[in-house]
């Protein structure tokens, strides 16, 4: 199913820019050290 008809209304309410990392939300600082080691800081994957 990927063409769903409201696959589109949703997939511009999520991202302004990029993907939000997956593994801390976005906020770039993981709880193992300063930085998330799966976007390295940057806060999207
Ligand atoms: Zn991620
Ligand atoms: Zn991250």
């Amino acid at each position: 199913m990927t063409d769903a008809p409201d696959d589109h209304a949703s997939s511009v309410d999520i991202a302004p820019k990029r993907w939000l990392c997956c593994h801390c939300g976005g906020t770039g600082v993981d709880s193992y050290g300063p930085t998330c080691p799966h976007c390295e800081g940057l806060g999207f994957c």
